[in-house]
């Protein structure tokens, strides 16, 4: 079953993604060579606290820190540590915010000073997929549309697909109802309507699909040590398109 959410739920929601975007511009700030994922971390609890947000993940199914990054290979859910960026680096940086219990949920691919071509155009077209499958929601569209979006975009460019991973509903809770993968077909699936509340999310690689995850119990990455990307908006579904609710105001 999936939610519709009232009016009051969707006030409470776009706080959560205004602070949750908002805590991506003050990350992307910092994000340079020589900081390390732990600061990165303690700066986002900070800030989240601040606006009177709680950080979603922190403690979600016991993970220890208050968002994910992770880095290169690494696809998602890297544990925040005192390992330092590099130039040349790309780091994924998820953030989770709950305000008055409703979550916002996105996700973001930030280079680390200059970063080579193939990384350039992962990142770029990562992005582009996300706004591929977007492009695709309103009321009555099936969700099918949105995930053969997505892996045409990326087959178009010839990145690999993570399918392991999917996008969500969210809104009480961090992941809901529906699941939505990144492939599929279109006219298959429920159909959206009005009120809805989805994490669109594609993870994107410059190789191959296939991903394991590290004996953190955690980090996910991809098993030919290939580059991963990853870009998440939570959404409202709307009569004729969407509202990124993880944007600015
Ligand atoms: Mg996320
Ligand atoms: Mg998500």
């Amino acid at each position: 079953m999936v939610a519709v959410r009232s009016n009051s739920e969707i006030k409470k929601m776009q706080k959560a993604g205004s602070i949750n975007y908002q805590t991506h511009k003050l990350l992307s700030k910092y994000i340079k060579p020589g900081i390390t994922t732990k600061e990165l971390d303690n700066i986002a609890y900070e800030f989240i606290k601040s606006k009177g947000g709680i950080p979603s993940f922190l403690g979600y199914d016991g993970f220890p820190a208050s968002i994910c990054t992770s880095i290169n290979d690494e696809v998602v859910h890297g544990i925040p540590s005192l390992r330092k960026l590099k130039k040349g680096d790309i780091i994924s940086i998820d953030i989770g915010v709950i305000y008055q219990g409703y979550h916002s949920d996105s996700a973001w691919t930030y280079p680390v000073g200059e970063i080579d071509e193939k990384k350039k155009l992962l990142l770029e077209e990562t992005k582009n997929a996300l706004f591929a499958g977007l492009s695709k929601i309103k009321n009555g569209a099936y969700l099918g549309d949105v995930s053969a979006a997505i892996e045409k975009h990326a087959k178009k460019y010839n990145l690999g697909v993570i399918r392991e991973l999917v996008g969500h509903g969210v809104g009480k809770n961090l992941h809901e109802d529906p699941d939505i993968p990144n492939y599929g077909k279109e006219h298959t699936g429920i159909k959206l309507r009005t009120g809805m509340t989805l994490a669109i999310e594609p993870m994107l690689t410059l190789g191959k699909r296939n991903i394991w995850m590290l004996d953190d119990d955690w980090t996910i990455v991809t098993q030919d040590e290939s580059p991963s990307a990853h870009f998440e908006h939570t959404v409202l579904v709307t009569d004729d398109g969407y509202i990124i609710l993880t944007g600015e105001i």
